[in-house]
């Protein structure tokens, strides 16, 4: 499984990092988990297959994990030279249908109906599918919006974990447990803890519950200092291997 960090950023824009957005590729499966605004373009600027994706999956309706939807359809909707006719799967939590909907009215009808098929299909927490390249996707509720979620992807030995947007939680820390790869937010210092996000001190708690093998740290606003982080994680008691998330970056699971 590869898995392209597409967007590492807040609300808070940044010029080197667009809001949420992860790529990844696993056989025929191409998947975008969540699509912030400017992850159509550092698609683009990564060399990713934006024309191509086979899945777009939501964690909650926030507009940095949700407002680059118009412009991806758009695009795939007049930006392509070759008209798309692979059809779309668009994966989030009850309500999206709804969302798109209303998407479709502010923006345009396009988001209905692209030239291609698309389908969209409300996942549960504690559901799980089966997707292309064998990969099981499954969901859990976060503490962080009445529909937000986190998700899980397994294949074969590799997995990866991705909390959305989250405060703690225990039971969602030992979801994710056995892991390899764990991309968390860490949104804010400790300092500046609040119930729907996650600090270091709390990102270190989930760690040593969940244990993953690699722990990547995104979502990161600017008042925690980044290059100090991996420090704070330690601190907190996690002594796994922790990387902040840039965008560009790639894992290989
Ligand atoms: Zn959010
Ligand atoms: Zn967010």
């Amino acid at each position: 499984m590869d898995v392209t960090i597409v967007g590492s950023g807040t609300v808070v824009p940044e010029g080197d990092r667009v809001c949420a957005s992860y790529f990844v590729e696993e056989g025929a499966l191409r998947m975008l988990l969540d699509c912030g605004p400017g992850s159509l373009h550092h698609l683009a600027r990564f060399g990713l297959p934006w024309d191509t994706l086979s899945h777009l999956v939501l964690s909650h309706f926030h507009t940095d994990h949700l407002g680059g939807v118009p412009i991806l359809f758009f695009a795939l909707r007049y930006g392509l030279s070759t008209p798309r006719s692979e059809a779309l799967t668009v994966l989030g939590p009850a309500g999206t249908a709804e969302r798109f909907e209303r998407l479709a009215d502010a923006f345009g009808n396009y988001l209905r109906d692209p030239g291609f098929p698309v389908t969209i299909r409300e996942i549960a927490p504690g559901e799980a599918l089966e997707l292309p390249g064998r990969v099981w996707l499954r969901a859990a509720k976060t503490r962080h919006t009445p529909e937000s979620l986190a998700y899980r992807l397994d294949v074969g030995q590799a997995s990866l974990g991705y909390t959305g947007d989250t405060g703690y939680d225990e039971e969602l820390a030992a979801w994710f447990e056995g892991v390899d790869t764990l991309i968390a937010e860490c949104s804010l210092p400790d300092e500046l803890a609040m119930d729907a996000h996650l600090t270091p001190a709390r990102v270190a708690a989930l760690a040593r519950r969940a244990r993953p093998r690699r722990l990547v740290l995104t979502h990161v606003y600017p008042q925690l200092e980044r290059e100090t982080l991996p420090e704070r994680i330690r601190d907190g008691g996690w002594g796994g291997e922790t990387l902040v998330a840039m965008d560009g970056m790639r894992l290989v699971l």
